[in-house]
């Protein structure tokens, strides 16, 4: 099943008159862990923000879960958001709240009654490695925990998509190892992962498939990744 088909996008920014993605076609299928990978300006976050629908196309089609994103309109559009976790560079944890609250804080933001946070909070935190760090603030713990934090965050919700946007950023080697490392652990447990990077180190680590763009066309497809642009 796909979770997630291109077909035929471009993506033009009519302001700068940049193609930020040229005619790109691809799927991706439940439960696989694909890395995105490109210089700046290839296009990742474009691709990222229109399967967000934070962006319209400018031609062709995006589907996620089998439905065009037209669909999700109105008071449908929340069911998207529900659909997929996301992970950004700047994790924006909200500093006045524990690591808990900050989880849970998802969790409120969907409706899922109050009896059911601390299960569900315990469990993603577990997942991270940080249950021992429940009641830390983000400044009380290191970039890559609050990263990890903030994937607990993503996923608490259970969503069958886990969507990062350059995730391991702002984090040194061994840190950003880490953070890999836990998005691996989520993968394992079935979740669609979507990684856009261009840490060379992580993709050659954890090998996967790898798309791959150059000026907003899709130049590279492969199965076990490798990185080269
Ligand atoms: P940015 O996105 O920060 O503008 P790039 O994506 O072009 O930069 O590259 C990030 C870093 O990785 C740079 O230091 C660059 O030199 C290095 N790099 C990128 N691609 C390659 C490659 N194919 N081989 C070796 N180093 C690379
Ligand atoms: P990446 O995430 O790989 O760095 P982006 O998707 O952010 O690439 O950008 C792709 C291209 O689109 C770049 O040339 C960028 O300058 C341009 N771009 C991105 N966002 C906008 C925007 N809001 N308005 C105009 N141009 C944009």
């Amino acid at each position: 099943r796909r979770v997630i088909e291109f077909e035929q996008v471009t993506l033009e920014y009519p302001a700068t008159r940049t193609l930020a993605l040229d005619n790109l076609t691809v799927k991706i299928g439940k439960g696989e862990f694909v890395y995105l990978v490109g210089h700046s300006g290839a296009g990742k976050s474009s691709f990222m923000n229109l399967i967000l629908k934070r962006a319209l196309p400018t031609r062709g089609e995006v589907r996620v879960a089998g439905q065009p994103l037209s669909h999700y309109r109105g008071r449908r559009t929340p069911l998207l958001r529900r659909r997929m976790g996301t992970v950004f560079q700047d994790n924006l944890l909200l500093g006045h709240l524990n690591a808990y609250d900050n989880v849970a804080f998802a969790l409120r933001v969907i409706g899922v009654p109050q009896r059911e946070w601390p299960g569900r909070v315990s469990a993603a935190l577990r997942t991270v490695g940080l249950e021992h760090k429940t009641h830390a603030l983000p400044m009380q713990l290191s970039l890559g925990e609050q990263q990890r934090v903030a994937i607990a965050r993503a996923i608490v919700s259970d969503p069958p998509l886990l969507l990062a946007d350059e995730p391991t950023g702002n984090l040194d080697p061994d840190h950003s190892r880490e953070v890999l490392r836990v998005l691996q652990g989520v993968h394992l447990r079935g979740t669609t992962v979507v990684v856009a990077t261009h840490a060379r180190d992580l993709v050659e680590t954890y090998r996967s498939r790898t798309l791959t763009l150059r000026r907003g066309k899709l130049v590279r497809d492969e199965h076990l990744g490798g990185y080269a642009l």
